[in-house]
């Protein structure tokens, strides 16, 4: 009998003790999650193709899929897609963080924030976009940006660098969340150039008074300036943080069908990618994870020469398709990001990579 219960007590023993170091393995103190908007397979080849060295992407061992269709459509748009990516749940096309019904729901950087995390966005587009609105808004249309604004006083985010300054001063109800932003302590800043990452504190960086403009037109190295920025200052908090990247105008070059404008901003993602991996290879406790909301163009390789660094791309839409997209991640818990998931998966595998219970 009392043999009994010392072998008893043994076998919890080291069943607590497996757990507690399994899970210790797979727990990650930072995401850096990266979104290509409109960012298929296709794209990745393309820019790895014209590449003069190998890209970032080539650097993931574990690699999956996910299925991006929405609550209401075969073909999502970039609001139920970035709401699935970020809140784990399959809504309309056009919501931001709200389901089908128009219920509010919690983002990862919001399950962050209450887990006395750190949080950071940031955007090719205007901060207020779609991709980056559905981590930090509820509304029942992507279009209602004013409104989206607001909801950045609601959450306690740390730090944003985007566009869309004019969403936050120039707008209709004549109210300025400048001021807003300020009162709530937030430093106001024009240009990630400006943006001391040295300096304490909250920060909000405004890059554009609407988009940011094209690589091809000039934007120059403002998207991994911004993620570097952004990770040496999150990285300070001892909690950790929850940081979301978004190349953005992958997705517009998609809808333009215009394979310079793929690539160009395909390749610029890559160098965010750099950064990010940068920081979690040093860091050890850093899962970062590369996918995209869906594809945008129907793009497909038709012809091409590795050699001479050629490309002949054809379009079949202008605007975004149905297939899965891919997923690369690195870090702690990177191996559960393997095989063919859905895209409210992400949300889920995000989750446990931080054990925050629901
Ligand atoms: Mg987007
Ligand atoms: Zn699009």
């Amino acid at each position: 009998m009392k043999k009994a219960s010392y072998l008893i007590l043994t076998i919890i023993i080291l069943f607590i003790t497996y757990n507690f170091v399994a899970k210790d393995n797979n727990q990650a103190k930072n995401v850096i999650l990266l979104i290509g908007d409109g960012m298929g397979v296709t794209q990745i080849y393309a820019a790895m193709s014209v590449s003069e060295k190998p890209l970032n992407f080539e650097k993931f061992k574990h690699v999956g899929f996910h299925k991006t269709y929405s609550a209401n459509s075969y073909i999502t748009d970039s609001g139920a897609g970035g709401t699935a990516l970020a809140t784990g749940v399959k809504t309309k096309n056009k919501r931001i963080g709200v389901d089908t019904l128009g219920n509010p729901l919690k983002s990862i950087l919001v399950y962050a924030e209450e887990n006395q995390l750190v949080t950071g966005l940031v955007s090719t587009s205007a901060i207020t976009h779609a991709t980056p609105a559905s981590f930090i808004a509820s509304d029942s249309s992507r279009y209602n940006y004013e409104n989206i604004a607001k909801d950045f006083l609601d959450v306690d985010i740390d730090i944003f660098i985007g566009g869309g300054k004019n969403h936050f001063n120039k707008r209709e109800d004549q109210l300025n969340l400048i001021d807003s932003l300020k009162k709530n302590n937030y430093q106001v800043i024009d240009g990630v150039n400006n943006l001391d990452e040295k300096a304490e504190g909250k920060f909000a960086v405004f890059t554009a008074d609407k988009h940011n403009p094209k690589i091809l037109d000039g934007r120059g190295d403002m998207l991994s300036v911004s993620t570097e920025k952004a990770i040496n200052i999150l990285s300070k908090n001892k909690e950790g943080f929850f940081l979301m990247v978004e190349g953005s105008q992958i997705d517009w070059g998609g809808h333009d069908k215009d394979i310079d404008y793929v690539v160009s901003e395909t390749l610029d993602f890559d160098k965010a990618i750099a950064k990010a991996l940068e920081f979690a290879i040093k860091d050890k406790k850093t899962l970062v994870i590369v996918t995209a909301d869906h594809e945008t163009g129907g793009l497909t390789l038709v012809d091409g020469d590795l050699e001479k660094k050629e490309i002949t791309a054809e379009f079949s839409t202008d605007d975004h398709t149905a297939v899965m997209v891919p997923v690369f991640a690195f870090g702690p818990g990177a191996e559960n990001f393997g095989g063919i998931y859905e895209n409210t998966d992400i949300f889920e595998k995000m989750m446990t990579a931080f054990g925050f219970k629901k």
